[in-house]
């Protein structure tokens, strides 16, 4: 029998890091053909083509280099059954939602992972992570997803939650697709959504995002000259001070420059739901669309997708209404 084809992308991140001087921090390491002579039994797994599309801590990835990691993913994948792709934890979140929503009619895998501990550590989480990265590729099912751990998650709709633990991702708001422990049980659900993704996104990214995170007692200033929107990280399900005279300024100057402004939570699980309290409501009076249960990292990706598009006030409010990739809305 054959064995399937799996397109493995490098991007970097601690899986592939090497301690750098003295005292050693960990910085962008070998190559994947050395990373992968230290995993020999993925090649039993899989024939793998790999390509390395960038080695970089992931803190640094910018917006355009996701948008060209889809464009990569679409024009290498073709004679692929799945795809891997090797990424830093610290953004891998933003960009499991990017890529969730640009590659969610590719119709096939795209496992991305990566790990805490660098592969050439001998107590690391790398190896388990890319041998159950690469299986699940081979499985069949059209999801764009993080393996990490014991899980596989929907992209759109993870977070990472942990610094240090080998289970650092979850999606709050959804069950995980797949487990892997003594077998791979791929759940029901997974490679089951809707597909509403509107069509001619992905050629560029809005990045002028104002991005609010409110503390009792913050100053609410406005947006620096340029933004294209913004996104309020609210209290509980959607709560902000409405009292606020600066906070009302804010809304005012959203509205008169027809700046969408988006509410997410501070929670990570439940809904934003501003209904539920006077000052949700007043928040949606004043022109705020709710992000109901958006991650911030699936919110923001929707947000600077539309905006980058073209799309305006009303696209951004029929976007966060409706789930276009599996995301929980
Ligand atoms: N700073 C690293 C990165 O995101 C962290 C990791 O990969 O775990 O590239």
């Amino acid at each position: 029998m054959m064995s399937p084809s799996i397109l493995l992308i490098h991007t970097g991140g601690t899986l592939g890091m090497a301690p750098l001087g003295e005292p050693s921090s960990l910085a962008p390491g070998p190559s994947l053909d050395l990373i992968l002579e230290q995993v020999p039994e993925l090649r039993q797994l899989a024939d793998l083509k790999l390509v390395v599309a960038f080695n970089q801590d992931s803190s640094t990835n910018e917006p355009a280099d996701i948008l060209h990691l889809a464009r990569l993913i679409r024009s290498e994948s073709a004679d692929c059954d799945g795809v891997v792709l090797v990424h830093g934890t610290d953004t891998m979140a933003f960009t499991a939602s990017m890529l969730g929503f640009l590659l969610a009619d590719l119709g096939k895998p795209v496992v991305l992972t990566g790990s805490q501990r660098p592969l050439a550590y001998i107590r690391s989480d790398a190896r388990s992570n890319l041998v159950d990265a690469v299986t699940l590729a081979t499985k069949g099912v059209a999801e764009v997803g993080i393996c990490f751990g014991d899980h596989w998650y929907r992209g759109v709709a993870t977070d990472k939650l942990s610094v240090h633990r080998y289970e650092a991702f979850d999606t709050p708001n959804l069950p995980p697709l797949a487990e892997l422990g003594l077998h791979v049980h791929v759940h029901p659900h997974a490679g089951k959504f809707d597909y509403h993704v509107p069509a001619g996104l992905g050629q560029a990214f809005e990045t002028a995002l104002a991005v609010y995170c409110p503390y009792p007692g913050m100053p609410w200033a406005l947006p620096p000259a340029g933004t294209r929107g913004m996104i309020l990280q609210a209290y509980g399900a959607g709560n902000l001070p409405m009292g606020r005279a600066d906070l009302r300024a804010l809304f005012r100057h959203g509205r008169e420059q027809a700046l969408p402004m988006v509410i997410t939570s501070q929670c990570l699980w439940g809904s934003v739901d501003l209904e539920t309290y006077e000052l949700g409501a007043l928040a949606s009076e004043e022109g705020a669309i709710s992000g109901g249960l958006h991650t911030r990292w699936a919110a923001i990706a929707k947000l600077g997708l539309v905006l980058g598009a073209g799309g305006g006030l009303a696209e951004v409010r029929a976007a966060f209404a409706c789930s276009w990739a599996g995301e929980p809305v």
